[in-house]
């Protein structure tokens, strides 16, 4: 059994600083923007968070060796627990490090390519998902650093990239002009899930500052406060 591991600060510290990380996503995203998005809806969406790689899929590697994938379920795992303490309808596309993969799935390449379909049919067969995938991202060279945002080919998915974007660029601490972009058609799960989908690349682990920030709590926390903050504040128009 996993322990949960976000025991290092206290509920009323992350419920004062998820508010005001409301208040300071209202001032730099567009209110209209937000209307075109999750409103379609018109009821309450769910925020399905998917954490990138896991299970035999490490998915890259800091330049102090974590696994891009440790990284990304530790974010999408603080985004449930904020989600929830908020007051939000949350869940992730599973509960661990590890995959649990069928057994008439034996090579890698069959397991990977399984992981990938059974994450598309997981947002597809939930009602109301928005679905925010974690990932981490990777350069050759060092210098490259900054959040960047992939979404989805529809309109609810475009605004809420966007949205995301101007949050990280005026919230974290880097000179980031990085722009929320499509997602290349090859990557399998943005191009087969039929709802709001967004994939989130948190910063660059080939970057040394930037991987020594992406792994440590704080950083994690301030990432997972500006997710949820524009999740609920578009969640407001869901409802
Ligand atoms: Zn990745």
């Amino acid at each position: 059994m996993r322990c949960h591991r976000w025991n290092d600060g206290s509920a009323a510290v992350y419920a004062l600083l998820s508010i005001w990380i409301c208040v300071i996503i209202s001032l730099v995203t567009s209110p209209d923007k937000g209307r075109e998005t999750l409103a379609a809806a018109e009821k309450e969406c769910l925020l399905l968070l998917d954490p990138g790689h896991g299970g035999l899929d490490g998915g890259a590697v800091s330049v102090t060796g974590t696994a891009e994938s440790r990284i990304n379920y530790d974010i999408a795992e603080r985004c449930l627990y904020l989600g929830r303490f908020c007051g939000l309808r949350t869940a992730m596309t599973r509960d661990s490090y590890e995959i649990e993969y069928p057994p008439e799935a034996r090579s890698i390449a069959a397991r990977k390519k399984w992981d990938t379909r059974n994450r598309a049919s997981i947002a597809n067969e939930t009602p109301d998902a928005v679905l925010m995938s974690i990932h981490q991202n990777y350069y050759p060279s060092a210098n490259p650093h900054g959040a960047q945002v992939l979404y989805a080919s529809n309109e609810p998915s475009r605004v809420l990239a966007e949205n995301l974007q101007t949050a990280f660029s005026a919230m974290l601490p880097s000179d980031n002009r990085r722009r929320a972009v499509p997602a290349d058609r090859d990557i399998y799960l943005m191009s087969h899930v039929r709802c709001p989908a967004v994939l989130v690349e948190c910063g660059f682990l080939s970057n040394p500052e930037e991987a020594a920030r992406l792994e440590s709590a704080h950083y994690q926390k301030k990432l997972s406060l500006v997710m949820i903050g524009v999740f609920c504040r578009e969640q407001e128009h869901c409802t």
